[in-house]
Parts: structure tokens; sequence; C-alpha cells
């Protein structure tokens, strides 16, 4: 692979996909990106995909020779051996064989990887985590999905399924998760979880402007701009529920820090793109509480991305770069996320 190649890193996300050229130095060429329309199926989302890499190939001119590979961040649990997806919730899809028929189409090796993972190594390859031997991400979105750096290297765990942060139990007889149990970090602190808490208590009389700024959006849904309207309003049900959120989500960095000592945990995701040290602050005192070890606790840096939306394409790209390389190994672990993992950029 000369000097001038470039690789396609692909986010895939439930709402919009997002596409990137990145160059040998991680450096992003052109990008472009559109809605999924998930309700068309996966026929119709495949076929906008490949209309995406057609467009960003040609807006290349030339340099559109140069691309060597494709990786795709998928919202759910891959095959990348298979080249399958096996369960992608958010966009309806179960056992789709994405690689191959993108793969055909657009003349390029194709790999696959879960969009939160690829979203950490694209902060520990370009961002945030440059240079740390121990991260963790946690993303928060419609979920709460995370990625553990060990020794410079994603860990997959024995049966690849490591990183399952969201997942960890809080509150064993708080509210009820996607997965079944009760008291998830996801269930506590997810931005589905701050609707639903929100809805409660307006439910119970609280003043709140939120669900007048959702229908302004013309959603009817929590979304990371109407968490920040709200708060620019000093609205208090979003103070309330982001505060709660805020402090499990520091008891999740607190306990992964006494457990795996890491250099950095980046907090990701769409509120943390928008809030930033807004969003970040409270859950790093939380956690910093939490610490068993005290001394020197700030060598434990708790910072939002800073990637941002190009963290999941800067790391499919890696993925891409290292799997041309033949760095990567294809261990099964590396390949199953879980169902429930969230669109890092919702
Ligand atoms: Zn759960």
């Amino acid at each position: 692979m000369g000097d001038n190649s470039l690789v396609i890193g692909f986010d895939l996300g439930g709402t919009k996909m997002h596409a990137a050229a990145v160059d040998a130095q991680g450096h992003v060429v052109h990008s472009e990106r559109q809605k999924t329309v998930a309700t068309d199926g996966a026929d119709g989302v495949i076929d906008r995909m490949i209309g995406l890499c057609v467009r960003l190939r040609h807006e290349l001119g030339p340099r559109g020779d140069d691309l060597r590979a494709l990786c795709v961040g998928v919202p759910g649990g891959v095959d990348d051996e298979r080249g399958m997806v096996d369960t992608a919730p958010n966009l309806g899809w179960s056992n789709v064989p994405l690689a191959a028929r993108l793969s055909k189409v657009l003349g390029l090796p194709v790999f696959l990887d879960n969009d939160v993972r690829v979203a950490v190594l694209g902060e520990h390859a370009y961002g945030v985590g440059k240079g740390a031997r121990t991260m963790v991400g946690i993303f928060v979105g419609t979920g709460v999905g995370g990625g553990i750096i060990v020794g410079g290297h994603a860990h997959h765990g024995g049966r690849g399924v490591a990183g399952e942060i969201g997942h960890m139990t809080l509150l064993p007889h708080g509210p009820r998760c996607g997965c079944g149990k009760r008291g998830c970090v996801e269930a506590l602190a997810s931005r589905t979880a701050m609707e639903r808490e929100a809805r409660k208590l307006i439910k119970n009389g609280w003043e709140s402007r939120i669900l007048k700024l959702m229908k302004k959006e013309g959603r009817d849904t929590l979304t990371s701009s109407v968490i920040e309207k709200a708060l620019d309003l000093d609205d208090e049900v979003m103070t309330k529920v982001l505060k709660d959120a805020q402090y499990y989500l520091g008891l999740l960095a607190g306990n992964l820090a006494n457990v795996l000592d890491p250099e950095v945990i980046v907090i990701g995701g769409g509120v943390a793109e928008r809030l930033g040290e807004r969003f970040v602050e409270p859950i790093r005192n939380h956690a910093y509480k939490h610490f068993l070890v005290q001394r020197d606790r700030e060598k434990v840096r708790i910072v939002a991305t800073e990637l941002k939306d190009l963290a999941a394409p800067l790391g499919a790209a890696f993925i891409a770069r290292q799997r041309l390389l033949g760095r990567l190994d294809s261990a099964p672990g590396a390949r199953h996320g879980t169902a429930s993992w969230p669109v890092p950029s919702a």
C-alpha cells in the first residue's frame, strides 16, 4: 500500500450514515453523509450506502483511484469473517450479508465491526486516547455502549463479547432494561432513560418546556439538541434528569477505573458531542469520589469525545488499514458486538 492510499471509514447509524475517505496519516480527505431511512429495509439502505460511497469516490476526483478498502461500523452484532450483520435492531436487520453486497458493487475489500467499538478505536488512534495503553469509552445515546482498550489493543474477551458496560447493574431493583434485567446503566442514564424519567416527572405535574421543544423539532423524542435547549432555559425537569444520569455515569466510570485503572475514559455519543464539558464535568466529579485509590486520581483523564461524529468513521478507517496490513488477525472475539449498543452519533 503506497503513501497515497485512501480507505473509507463508514459509520452506519440508525438515522444517518457517514462515510469518510481517510489517508495514511489519519486525515479526512473528504466525507459525505445522508439519512439512513431504515424503514426502506436492508436492500434500500444498502443501495443508499453504495450511492454514498459512489458520491464520495466521485468527489475525490482522480484520488478516487487510491481507494483500497472499506470498513463499516454497524449498530449491532457482526460476524466479520462471514461478512454478515447478525443483528442490528435499530435497522431491523438480521443475517444481512453486508460485506459481500458492498464488495461486489464497489470492488473493494469490506470489513465490519461494531459501531461503538469502532468509535472507541477512533478516539484511541486519532483522538483523546492517542498513545494510551489502557482506555475505556462510554458512549451515551439511545443506549449506553462501550469499548475497552488494554495494552494498546481493543479488548474482546474470550467469547468476543467484552465491553458491555451499559449493562453493568447499578440498581438491582431499578427500572427494567431492554436486555431484560433491571437497573443497568443503560436503563438509568441513556437518552432513552432520560426521556422516560422526564415524561414521568411531567406527568406528575412538574413544569417543563421539554415537550414543546420536542414538538418544535418535529420529532417526538428527547434529542441531544432538545436537551441542550432545555438546559439553556434552566428547565427544572431537564436539569434533574440529566443530573441523575450523570450520577450513574459517574458511578460507572468510577467502577471501571477501580477495575482497569485506565489513563483515559472518553465519554462520547450525541449528548457528549453537543454538551462537551457541561456533560462530562459532573460525571468526572462523581467518578473521582468513587475511586478506591485517591492518589493521583487526575491521572485518569475523564474527557469528552474530541473527534465527535468523526470518531466512528476514523476508527473504521483505522481498522480497514490495519486489516489490509494484516495486523489485526480475525480472532472470533473481534467480531461480536451486542445488539443493544447505541449509535454513537445519535
Ligand atoms: Zn441491560
